[in-house]
């Protein structure tokens, strides 16, 4: 069966039908895309060269950081090739912001080596040649195909597997099995919007501590109501505005 159709049969994490699980998924995710019509990304990126790049960079740190280090980054380095001869001090010295960033440092040069010695320079759209390079990971993988490529792909990251066992829609850690679990209630079409939207959703109202349940307009459709503040006012003001700087 495809993921577009609508599942029954198997059994689901919070005992609703197969069925029912699929209908309230979908409402959420209509409700929420209502919430954030302009949720995408927030790595700055003209290119699939610059999100991947972007997206290594922001492992253990916020986008914002990372949207502070790359147009330096990418004006001195516009492609896979003048990255892997790139000088490693000045690389480091640029990304430093962003933390971790003699480990980041090697990570680039040899993901640009890579992408120069295997791929002619450019950066492969499809997720077997994608997670062959080195530090990408089906996450890194799957945005940069989703977001550079209008591939479908679903993101797994912090957000989007609290929020996906929040509402019941697998009860996974693995994200593969989450990716898997939560592919099966979308269409295919949807999944790269819907990692967006959720994203969007865990960063400024769905917190990992103390969500808004007050003020989220899923609340009538999630088992995890009243994880959170429920009270409105005080809810409100748990609310943020955008991701972490
Ligand atoms: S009701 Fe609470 S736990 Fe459920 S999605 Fe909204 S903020 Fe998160």
């Amino acid at each position: 069966m495809s993921s577009d159709d609508v599942k029954t049969g198997a059994p689901t994490p919070t005992g609703e039908t197969p069925l029912a699980l699929t209908r309230r998924a979908r409402r959420i995710y209509r409700l929420l895309a209502q919430r954030y019509p302009d949720a995408r990304a927030e790595l700055d990126f003209a290119d699939a060269y610059q999100l991947l790049v972007a997206t290594v960079l922001s492992a253990q740190t916020t986008d914002v950081r990372v949207n502070g280090v790359t147009p330096t980054l990418f004006a001195r380095y516009p492609d896979a090739r003048a990255l892997a001869a790139a000088d490693r001090a000045e690389v480091e010295t640029i990304v430093q912001p962003t933390g971790f960033f003699r480990a980041k440092t090697d990570s680039l040069l040899r993901l640009a080596s890579a992408l120069v010695e295997r791929f002619d320079g450019q950066v492969p759209g499809r997720l077997r040649d994608l997670v062959t390079l080195p530090g990408v990971g089906r996450k890194t993988a799957n945005v940069v195909l989703g977001n550079a490529f209008g591939v479908p792909g679903i993101t797994v990251d912090t957000h989007f597997g609290r929020l996906a066992r929040r509402f019941g829609w697998t009860s996974q850690d693995d994200p593969v099995k989450v990716e898997h679990e939560v592919g099966a209630l979308f269409p295919r079409k949807d999944w790269t919007q819907l990692s967006n939207v959720l994203i969007f959703h865990g960063r400024r109202t769905c917190h990992a501590r103390n969500p808004a349940c007050g003020a989220c307009p899923v609340a009538s459709l999630c088992p995890a109501y009243g994880t959170g503040e429920t009270d409105p006012d005080k809810a409100q003001k748990l609310l943020r505005s955008g991701p972490r700087a």
